[in-house]
């Protein structure tokens, strides 16, 4: 299966690298398991990557291939796409019948759901996911929809189940949705089931008036 919505080349190329960070590669997996196109495009990056590193002079010869020569070219510091240890079995929300979290997940604990909004709940990932991460779970039910926001930030979301759309496009399962600062948007779940997805920030949603900061301060906690 192929998605519609797949990330920036540039966020895959992040990802290939080990410099996005931990929540955001963990979206990103989400999405490569979905997508048979994104997960082609991270084999020209490795290919890619490979070429950087055989151009790269005697002695500052990384000692893996695409991570560290991708993190030197950027002078970036990487990060490790998955914890460090490996943990037991993950504890989780309750999902929907037929509704299950990717293999990428397998070691990331999350909370129980949360009343965010009416129709609206929210599962933040625990430790050793660090709340500066921002990974969470949001379940919307049909018909339902976001308060207008923006963004302090970048934000990646992997739609796992249902579907939403806002005023650029439809989202389905598997789909990617990014966005930056610049983008202001009323997500609303359009079809009949609820809508699973997996989000990773970067900073705060901008909400827009008193409730929708009231909301946030239920996302955030
Ligand atoms: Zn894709």
């Amino acid at each position: 299966m192929s998605s519609m919505h797949h990330p920036h080349d540039e966020t895959l190329a992040r990802h290939a690298a080990g410099s996005l960070g931990p929540a955001a590669s963990l979206v990103v997996e989400s999405h490569l398991a979905h997508c048979s196109t994104c997960r082609a495009a991270m084999t020209d990056f490795e290919a890619v990557g490979g070429a950087l590193f055989e151009c790269l002079p005697p002695g500052a010869a990384p000692a893996d291939g695409l991570a560290r020569a991708l993190a030197a070219i950027e002078r970036g510091s990487p990060q490790p796409a998955t914890p460090p240890s490996p943990r037991g079995k993950a504890t989780r929300p309750a999902l929907p019948t037929g509704v299950a979290l990717p293999a990428s997940l397998d070691n990331c604990d999350f909370g129980q759901w949360r009343w965010m909004a009416p129709g609206i709940r929210v599962s933040s990932a625990k430790a050793p996911w660090a709340k500066a991460e921002g990974l969470k779970l949001l379940r919307i039910e049909p018909g339902k929809k976001l308060l207008r926001h923006g963004h302090h930030g970048a934000e990646w979301t992997c739609i796992l189940s249902g579907s939403f759309s806002d005023e650029r496009a439809r989202f389905v399962k598997g789909d990617f949705a990014e966005v930056d600062e610049d983008v202001d948007h009323q997500p609303v779940v359009d079809g009949d089931e609820e809508c699973i997805c997996l989000i990773a920030q970067e900073g705060r949603m901008r909400p827009h008036g008193l409730v929708g900061r009231l909301y946030q301060m239920v996302f955030d906690a």
